[in-house]
């Protein structure tokens, strides 16, 4: 018998049926002509804020309701600034500062 309880987390990377991308306006429809759709905030242009997709969060949210996943009451956002090659836009969102509220 074991005294150790094994705790597993999951990265799960999914594409989100929204309409524009997760952190500007800009089309998310497949088809465009390259660099179309695009602007300064998703080209990761310093100094542009990141205006969160709504949508995106309801579904994100929803997927996790939905496979009888806790949802954190709190979720952070931090702008990287160094490139990293799949990372492009300098986002990534942590769940680091959660806390139980
Ligand atoms: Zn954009």
């Amino acid at each position: 018998m074991s005294n150790y309880e094994v705790v597993m987390g999951l990265e799960v990377h999914v594409e989100l049926a929204t309409k524009s991308k997760l952190f500007c306006s800009c089309s998310a429809a497949f088809g465009a002509d390259p660099n179309e759709n695009i602007c300064p905030a998703c080209m990761g242009m310093p100094g542009m804020p990141a205006i969160l997709n709504k949508h995106a969060v309801e579904l994100g949210i929803t997927a996790g309701l939905v496979t009888n996943s806790e949802i954190s009451p709190v979720i952070t956002f931090d702008k990287k600034n160094y490139f990293y090659p799949d990372l492009p836009t300098g986002y990534q969102i942590t769940q680091f500062f959660f806390t139980n509220m």
